[in-house]
């Protein structure tokens, strides 16, 4: 468990009116944001500018996002989980979302980047693991969440410890490189339910699937049913032979 500034914690100003409970069943989603300015406040300074722009400049309710992780990996309460935001017209009532109070265009430090993969983690426990995750960009006509943080949400959200990476930020060319040679392992020897494949490859693939929205019903590295019935859901909505077996094509439109 790690600490969450909780909304009393930052200072967070009272809501114009009482905040909306999301319904459980609508949800389906995560959205990624970050803060679309270079050099802006950061810590708790970054909240209330966000809280001051979105309620007195904008007139909404309260700061915009559900969560928001800053550069040194701390997490905030903004308006909290289960409860209907503001940052992504028209996907409100059926997602909740996580700002990074940084720029996302440039390199992110890899304690953000592990702070944010945790908040997501703890959303998906609150449903059941079903939530897809996306950038922003996906949902509408903005850059928002920045290309490196969109470029690590298409990589799988590979962790910096898992590639060999450099001190400041991620390495890209690494985590490509780690998972080109993942992909090389699986071109050569397929993935599938029959093989009772599993381990690190099995679980990126199992992650690439639950956020392009096929759930694989757990990431747990084990090629099961529900990981092969993902897999052919994936297939058939790419055009790929829906054979339930992860081999080089599958693999690459998994991480393109
Ligand atoms: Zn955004």
């Amino acid at each position: 468990m790690r600490p969450i500034i909780t909304r009393s914690g930052w200072g967070a100003r009272m809501p114009r009116k009482p905040f909306t409970r999301l319904k459980p069943s609508r949800v389906v989603g995560i959205v990624l944001h970050h803060s679309g300015v270079q050099n802006g406040p950061s810590g708790p300074k970054a909240l209330k500018a966000f809280e001051r722009t979105h309620m007195d400049t904008r007139g909404w309710n309260a700061i915009a996002y559900n969560w928001l992780v800053d550069e040194e990996g701390v997490v905030y309460e903004g308006r909290g989980g289960g409860i209907v935001g503001g940052a992504t017209r028209g996907w409100n009532s059926r997602t909740e979302s996580i700002c990074y109070t940084g720029w996302g265009s440039g390199p992110v430090p890899d304690k953000a980047l592990e702070s944010i993969r945790w908040t997501m983690d703890q959303i998906q426990n609150r449903y059941d693991n079903k939530l897809w995750i996306k950038g922003h960009r996906d949902k509408a006509s903005t850059s928002c969440p920045g290309s490196e943080l969109y470029a690590w949400l298409q990589r799988g959200r590979t962790m910096p410890k898992d590639p060999k990476l450099g001190a400041k930020g991620v390495d890209w060319e690494a985590v490509a490189k780690y998972v080109a040679a993942l992909g090389e392992q699986v071109a050569a020897k397929p993935l599938s339910r029959r093989r009772r494949s599993r381990g690190k490859a099995v679980e990126l693939v199992q992650r690439q699937l639950r956020d392009k929205g096929h759930d694989p019903g757990g990431v747990d590295g084990i090629y099961g049913r529900m990981t092969a019935a993902a897999v052919k859901s994936f297939q058939r909505h790419r055009g790929l032979k829906a054979d339930g077996v992860v081999g080089r094509n599958t693999w690459n439109a998994l991480f393109s």
